[in-house]
């Protein structure tokens, strides 16, 4: 085999995709009840963008984006995350002009130049949602409540909805001096990107998954405890609407998220049955987002949720193949266009048509309407023509239904049959 596929990407095939598109469509119909519309951004954008907002000292710029020079000479990445590009879109095109809450979703693929190991791709594919313009936790509560309807819908159970709140512009510089007051006389138990981020961001620390750093940095102050009075009192009305919405919930006071655009609450969805890579969703609040790229302050809400870690999860429980609802077998040249026209006219009707195009033995036919697992199969010779009528025989009973070859009369039949 001369080509492959890169390391850490894949091709997603037949029985996996009815898994992806039955997500895809209860996403769509959930964010259609709850009034989110899709937006459609680009997977390329100039890399300030990501270095901006994630922040120059997360994970994410510092090791895992593909950025590359395009031919104009320009610093171009491909995006690692949704929400900076959204809030880029939002601001370029003035939509905070709106009513608020303007509420989005989107869909496609992130690159990370991550370790690949299960569950864990450097092409991976995100649902994501933002809701823009409200600081109330209202807005926070219902956007959680929608996620969980989302893997409610799609058959996923036994998860921890795990929640916190990171403070504010207030609130922050006294929780970084708080932790760095901790931290300073332990910083040789750290690796050397911790060393370096105590002095350019402390918190990161805090979501290094160095074994070393996760040890050394046991008993740091959690952030919960320095939260001011205006965040505190946002992250109980959290709780509180998420008590009220029956969503769930347990408090993490150890939860950092990886990328610096956070404000208040962020939260994290985890399943059990995934091992290490054990976060199918997260997401968080970033109200001083659309200032920091030139829009007027406007708060924001946001979460993505991984596919290939929800995939896995509900697959064996999808009807993953469907096979034609008629298979038609000709016999001989004339009966192969015969076939052609005639499939052509009932799937006008909606029915799931599979002609066999070109003529062979009736047994070579009889077996592959078998390993198609179609319902129905209906047998096209001479004779039939001639008499103008055709034996439909139902694959799982073996009932024979003799019927005139009229396109309405066998599209009823058909459709009786599903
Ligand atoms: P992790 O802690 O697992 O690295 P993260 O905090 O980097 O996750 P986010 O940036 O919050 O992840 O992305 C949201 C979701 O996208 C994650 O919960 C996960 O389901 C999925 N995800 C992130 N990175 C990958 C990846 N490399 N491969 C597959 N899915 C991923
Ligand atoms: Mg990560």
């Amino acid at each position: 085999m001369k080509y492959k596929t890169l390391k850490g990407l894949q091709d997603i095939l037949a029985p996996d995709i009815p898994v992806w598109q039955h997500i895809e469509a209860v996403a769509r119909d959930i964010f259609r009840t709850y009034g989110y519309q899709e937006i459609r951004l680009p997977i390329l954008e100039s890399t300030e963008i990501f270095t901006r907002s994630i922040g120059e000292t997360s994970d994410i710029v510092e090791k895992e984006m593909y950025t590359f020079q395009d031919k104009g000479g320009r610093s171009v990445t491909l995006r690692p995350e949704g929400t900076a590009s959204f809030v880029r879109a939002y601001v370029e095109h003035h939509l905070y002009n709106n009513p608020a809450p303007q509420k989005f979703y989107y869909m496609g693929p992130m690159f990370r130049y991550e370790r690949p190991q299960a569950y864990r791709y450097r092409q991976f594919y995100q649902i994501g949602a933002e809701a823009m313009g409200i600081e109330d936790p209202n807005l926070d509560a219902e956007i959680i409540s929608l996620l969980s309807a989302i893997l409610r819908r799609i058959g996923l159970e036994g998860l921890n909805f795990e929640i916190t709140s990171i403070g504010c512009k207030a609130c922050r510089p006294g929780y970084r001096e708080a932790l760095k007051n901790y931290l300073r006389d332990k910083l040789d138990g750290f690796c050397g990107d911790c060393r370096r981020r105590y002095d350019l961001n402390p918190l990161r620390i805090l979501d290094c998954k160095v074994p070393e750093c996760i040890s050394s940095r046991q008993g740091s102050p959690p952030v919960l405890d320095y939260l001011c009075a205006g965040c505190r009192e946002h992250f109980d009305g959290l709780k509180y609407n998420l008590d009220l919405l029956k969503v769930p919930h347990t408090i993490n006071p150890n939860l950092v998220r990886g990328l610096d655009y956070y404000t208040k609450t962020a939260f994290e969805v985890t399943s059990e049955s995934l091992g290490s890579q054990k976060a199918v969703a997260a997401g968080g609040r970033y109200d001083g987002l659309v200032d920091e790229f030139g829009g007027p302050p406007t708060p924001g809400i946001g979460f993505a949720l991984g596919m290939e870690r929800i995939v896995p999860l509900i697959k064996g429980s999808v009807k993953t193949s469907e096979g034609p609802d008629l298979f038609i077998c000709p016999l001989g040249d004339e009966a192969s266009v015969k076939a052609l026209v005639l499939a052509e006219q009932l799937r006008t009707h909606g029915v799931r048509i599979e002609a066999n195009l070109e003529s062979s033995s009736i047994r070579s036919q009889m077996r592959k309407a078998d390993r198609i697992g179609a319902r129905n199969v209906l047998v096209l010779g001479e004779d039939e023509i001639r008499k103008g009528e055709v034996v439909v025989k139902d694959m799982t009973t073996g009932t024979e239904t003799r019927t005139p070859i009229d396109i309405q009369e066998l599209a009823r039949l058909i459709r009786e049959k599903k």
